[in-house]
């Protein structure tokens, strides 16, 4: 039982640090900002790994009918994800979407890819709130509210609702200013129905980024780079594009 609680204080303690690095930042610049997005990220994990123990306080471990317990490695944030996907638990496409998008942030941190602006500070640090809070709500893990007091509340909750009022309103004006009328996924930032469709280009309104599309030339719908191969190039410097799936259908026949 004891791991549960330390999980739990741990985490709570990284997410203060976070607010607090994030209120030094303000003054003291990004070094302060880099660590805010550090500890928040240890706080979401520990939230998870937390999450894992309430089934059994030995699931922390990733072997736990070893003999000699104490030496074993414990598990890490994507054992835990799996751990409520095996579970059978119903994952949002909004939480989703902010698990693809923390593995990636992750990786940046390692690998030093890591330049950010205010700005971009707050979304990260707004996003990650976002995607606490959908866990908290599906899961009734813990009440963020109830741990947290005064000024790193108020933090908490001023970052959290910036994200979401500008993401509601980026997906308004998404669907609004779209050919087909409809919001889509962003690859850049990784959220849903934020990008209106213009033309042959997805423009992205949270995140302003703009996706160049390409025909099928097979089934006629608009897809990204990725999503489609080279069909005939004989014409330069007209190309035709298929989908991957239409290449697949036709390849199998
Ligand atoms: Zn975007
Ligand atoms: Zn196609």
């Amino acid at each position: 039982m004891k791991h549960k609680l330390d999980l739990l204080e741990n985490a709570i303690d990284s997410l203060r640090e976070a607010l607090e690095k994030y209120e030094d930042g303000e003054a003291k610049g990004l070094s302060s900002y880099k660590f805010a997005i550090l500890h928040f990220s240890h706080f979401f994990e520990l939230l998870f790994k937390h999450y894992v123990t309430q089934s059994h306080p030995l699931l922390i471990y990733k072997n736990p009918f070893s003999k000699k317990i104490e030496k074993e490695n414990t598990i890490g944030l994507w054992e835990a994800v799996q751990f409520l996907k095996n579970e059978g638990m119903e994952i949002s496409k909004d939480f989703n979407d902010d698990l693809i998008w923390i593995k990636k942030l992750r990786n940046d941190i390692e690998h030093f890819k890591f330049e950010l602006n205010a700005m971009e500070v707050r979304q990260v640090l707004g996003r990650l709130i976002r995607a606490t809070n959908e866990f908290n709500d599906e899961h009734g893990i813990i009440d963020v509210a109830d741990y947290l007091g005064g000024v790193h509340l108020k933090i908490y909750n001023e970052l959290g609702d910036e994200y979401e009022a500008k993401l509601a309103n980026a997906r308004i004006l998404a669907s609004e200013a779209s050919d087909d009328d409809d919001g889509h996924y962003c690859d850049s930032c990784g959220e849903s129905y934020v990008a209106a469709k213009k033309g042959g280009e997805l423009h992205c309104q949270f995140c302003e980024e703009v996706t160049f599309l390409f025909e099928c030339i097979h089934c006629h719908e608009d897809y990204r780079e990725d999503e489609v191969r080279t069909w005939n190039d004989d014409h330069s410097p007209h190309i035709d594009y298929m989908c991957n799936y239409c290449y697949d259908t036709i390849m199998n026949m």
